[in-house]
Formats: structure tokens, C-alpha cells, sequence
């Protein structure tokens, strides 16, 4: 779609994999939808980054499958070599399959992306909304380097504080008891320490290491034992408090102090280079009760979908973004 004044059907913000997968459900019903991403590609927090030869995971780390919806679309991924089993388990097997993709974790909405534009949708990357106004017929999105999108109905998947801001930014007001429970939906944030090393780590395989919030790390990966990586390239993720308390540290200081707990991770390789990635809405830590939520009928329906409704996972997003499609052909 343009970026003149067509009104297009469904407008959604946000190609990660709740946007991604509200389009697909609306396209198979025959809907027409656009969607716009701020990010430079698709994913969202599936968040996969190159240094050089070597490839990190930085967003989320694999995922599990519940429900049969997501276990359909996941058959296909696997079918096509998008995704893969990683394990059963990092600590022992327990017989549930943690899935991974092959390429970095951004392959699926990368798969998921080629699907919907293959059937006409548009999906624009690096297309940032400035703020959501409502005109007496339409939502009017005006886009931050110009432009703007007007829509009958608006999905919008940005973590919800975001989404607040968007909202306040273009005057559209909130019903009392919405804004409450809205503002109730507090998130985590997360450093992502990326390493690269000139030899194997001594993380052993399968290349995970998951722990808990009581832990400095809360996951590690070895992107070349999990098979994403040419070269060894380790992810560390460090957990809410300490992430919270040196959010404005300078970056250098932060890698520092944490390569420092890395080392038995690192083991004798030497650090070739170092990123830090700040995700400062990482997860919910209390997601809202439904899997979707619309905000307004007028002047179209306005649905808000991603983690914070469908729960804090990969699942989660998938799910809010099917209930937020439905909710749309309902
Ligand atoms: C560090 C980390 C580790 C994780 N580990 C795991 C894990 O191991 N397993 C698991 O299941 N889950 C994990 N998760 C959670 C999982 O990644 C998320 O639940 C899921 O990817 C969220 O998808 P989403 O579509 O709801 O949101 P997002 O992926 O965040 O998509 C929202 C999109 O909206 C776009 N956007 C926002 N504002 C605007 C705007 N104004 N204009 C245009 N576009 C906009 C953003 O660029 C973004 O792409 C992890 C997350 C993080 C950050």
C-alpha cells in the first residue's frame, strides 16, 4: 500500500510474530491488511544478529508448542526447514521438544513474512507510527518520516507502554476501567551480552543453559552448539533487577563487570568482540487476563495484541495474535 490517503482495510503495527500471525488469519479469510514494522527487519523479539561470521540469538531463545494451532503452523516451519528441535530439555530430557530455528530465530517470522507477502500483503520494515488519531471515519497513523496510513481497523502489537504512548500521543482516549488495566502491565527488562570467542566455549551441548531470576544469567546459549552460529558465539541474558539497576550505566562498564561473571562459560577462548542489547520490555510480568483486547469500536475496531495478552512466550504472542485476527472476522 501507498502511503496516501487509501484507506485500507486492517492496518497492523508491528511484524513481529502476533502481527505476523493476526495477518495470516485475516488473509485466509480474504481480508485485506497492511502492516508496518519500526524495525530494520521483521521479528520483533525473534531477534537474530550477525557479527562478522558469527550469529547470535539476542531475543528469544527457542520456544515450546501447547496448542494445536501453533502446532499446525509449526509443522509446516519444520517441513520447510525453518524450524528445528533442539532439545528436550536443557538440564535432562524431559520428552518435550524445544523448537529453534535453524537460521537464527528471526527464520520464522522471515517464513511467515514470504508466506503473506507471496499473497499481496504489504509489510513494510523501518515504517515507524508517530502516534494513533482517530478522524471520523478511520484510523490515521502518521509515520514518523512521512506519510501516513489510514485504516478501518487498527491491530496494534507494541508492548503495551508503548502502545499507551502511541494512544496518548494522538489523543485517543481510554474508558476508565481500560486504562487501569492497562497500566497494570509492567514489563521486564533484559540485557543480552553478545560474545564472540576464537574457539569453542565450554558450555556443553546442546548449547543451553537455562536458569532462574535468582541467577545473574538467567540463559546462556552457545548459538554454534545450537547450530545457528558458523563460529562460536555465546548470548548471555541477564536477569530483571540487575538489568533494571544499570539500565543508564555507560554499556562498556556493564560488558566489563559481566564478562567477568562469564568466564567459566567463556572457559579458555578468547573474546574477539562484545555487543550489548537492552530489551527494556523483554516480557509482562503480569499479562492481562484475555488474549486480546479492543480498546474502541469507533471509529473501527482498535485491538491490542502481543505477549501481554496471550502470556509472555513465543505461544503466547502466536496466540493473541490468532485471537486478535478472530476477534476481527467476528
Ligand atoms: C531477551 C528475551 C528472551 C526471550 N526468551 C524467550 C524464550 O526463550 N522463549 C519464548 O517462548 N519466549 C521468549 N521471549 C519472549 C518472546 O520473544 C516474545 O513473547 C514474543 O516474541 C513477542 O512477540 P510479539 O509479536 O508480541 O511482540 P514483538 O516481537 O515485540 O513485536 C512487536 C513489534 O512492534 C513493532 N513496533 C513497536 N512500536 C511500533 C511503532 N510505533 N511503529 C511500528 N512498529 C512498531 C516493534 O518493532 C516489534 O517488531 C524472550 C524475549 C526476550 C526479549
Amino acid at each position: 500500500m501507498s502511503t496516501t490517503d487509501q484507506v485500507t482495510d486492517v492496518q497492523i503495527i508491528g511484524a513481529g510474530l502476533s502481527g505476523l500471525t493476526a495477518a495470516r488469519v485475516l488473509t485466509d479469510a480474504g481480508r485485506h491488511v497492511s502492516i508496518i514494522d519500526k524495525g530494520r527487519g521483521v521479528g520483533g523479539r525473534l531477534a537474530t544478529r550477525r557479527i562478522d561470521d558469527a550469529t547470535f540469538d539476542h531475543g528469544a531463545q527457542f520456544f515450546t508448542v501447547r496448542g494445536d494451532d501453533f502446532r499446525e503452523v509449526i509443522e509446516q516451519a519444520i517441513a520447510d526447514g525453518v524450524v528445528a528441535v533442539w532439545c528436550h530439555g536443557f538440564d535432562n530430557d524431559d520428552g518435550y521438544p524445544r523448537y529453534y530455528c535453524p537460521q537464527g530465530m528471526t527464520g520464522l517470522a522471515k517464513w511467515l513474512t514470504a508466506d503473506l507477502r507471496k499473497r499481496g500483503i504489504a509489510i513494510d520494515t523501518a515504517t515507524r507510527a508517530a502516534h494513533i488519531e482517530a478522524t471520523t471515519d478511520a484510523w490515521r497513523l502518521p509515520l514518523v518520516d512521512g506519510g501516513e496510513r489510514l485504516a478501518r481497523s487498527l491491530i496494534v502489537t507494541a508492548p503495551v507502554p508503548q502502545t499507551l504512548q502511541l494512544l496518548d500521543d494522538g489523543a485517543v482516549s481510554l474508558s476508565a476501567e481500560v486504562s487501569e488495566q492497562l497500566g497494570q502491565i509492567t514489563y521486564k527488562p533484559t540485557f543480552a551480552l553478545l560474545v564472540r570467542l576464537d574457539a569453542p566455549s565450554a558450555v556443553q551441548p546442546p548449547g543451553g543453559i537455562q536458569r532462574t531470576e535468582d541467577d545473574l544469567f538467567t540463559f546462556i546459549a552457545d548459538n554454534h552448539l545450537k547450530g545457528v552460529s558458523a563460529t562460536p558465539a555465546l548470548t548471555f541474558h541477564v536477569n530483571g533487577p540487575v538489568s533494571t539497576s544499570r539500565w543508564d550505566d555507560k554499556p562498556a562498564d556493564i560488558i566489563a563487570d559481566l564478562l567477568v561473571e562469564a568466564a567459566p562459560w567463556i572457559g579458555d577462548a578468547t573474546v574477539v568482540d562484545t555487543q550489548l542489547q537492552k530489551w527494556k520490555f523483554a516480557g509482562p510480568y503480569t499479562p492481562h487476563p484475555d488474549r486480546h483486547l479492543v480498546v474502541t469500536t469507533s471509529p473501527g475496531p482498535l485491538v491490542l495484541a502481543g505477549d501481554a495478552f496471550g502470556g509472555p512466550k513465543v505461544e503466547g504472542a502466536f496466540n493473541s495474535g490468532m485471537s486478535a485476527g478472530q476477534a476481527l472476522l467476528a
